[in-house]
């Protein structure tokens, strides 16, 4: 049995964080875990500044459904789909994903969750648990799924390790260096064929 393991931001969709920067002016939202390595520290910040410019849920929500998938990643998704089960590892929130999720037929995913108060202000954030995309694959595992996983930054390079098999997409060049060991490739033609090529059965792109 094989199951396909995808990360979201950077692969099917746009980065929601620069994306929503991008959209409402907020220059300060673009900054990422390699500015502020503490993940806490850059989530209060976050936070802070979507507090600041008054944004609560529902008008970030709003500027995120305006957002799209990546070219081509529908119908990628809907191949994959046809060929193996597929669920997402994500390192966003529900709360942002689901207007995206509905342009991409509402696939199965996996990943953190917001608090929200009633006036819909965003909180606090919760992690689902720690290094949460390997620790999916192996519970994967753990059912006897083998598992062809594709993600294209620094938090997906522990779900491809753990996987049967671990592919570098849209992958920056210091990632694609530090991590030789994945096949790297940069368009959904080229992702199916990884796919086709990796998996144990006869598959045909
Ligand atoms: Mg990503």
């Amino acid at each position: 049995m094989e199951l396909a393991c995808l990360d979201l931001e950077g692969v099917l969709i746009p980065e929601i964080w620069i994306a929503f920067a991008e959209k409402t002016g907020i220059e300060a939202l673009k900054a990422t875990t390699r500015d502020i390595p503490d993940y806490d520290v850059l989530m209060k910040q976050r936070l802070r500044l979507l507090d600041e410019h008054g944004y609560g849920l529902p008008a970030i929500q709003e500027v995120i459904g305006e957002l799209d998938p990546l070219d081509g990643a529908a119908e990628f998704l809907d191949w994959l789909r046809l060929r193996f089960q597929v669920v997402i590892l994500s390192d966003t929130f529900y709360e942002f994903a689901m207007p995206l999720m509905a342009k991409l037929g509402h696939p199965a995913l996996l990943c953190h969750k917001l608090e929200v108060a009633e006036d819909g202000r965003i909180v606090n954030y919760h992690l689902r648990q720690r290094d949460p995309k390997r620790q999916a694959v192996r519970a994967f595992q753990l059912m006897n799924y083998r598992v062809i996983a594709a993600g294209d930054s620094y938090n997906d390079t522990t779900m491809l390790g753990q996987a049967e098999a671990g592919i570098l997409f849209h992958a920056p060049d210091n990632v694609i260096r530090e991590f030789p060991q994945f096949p790297s490739v940069d368009t959904f033609p080229a992702l199916k064929e990884q796919f086709v090529k990796l998996s144990e059965r006869d598959l045909q792109v």
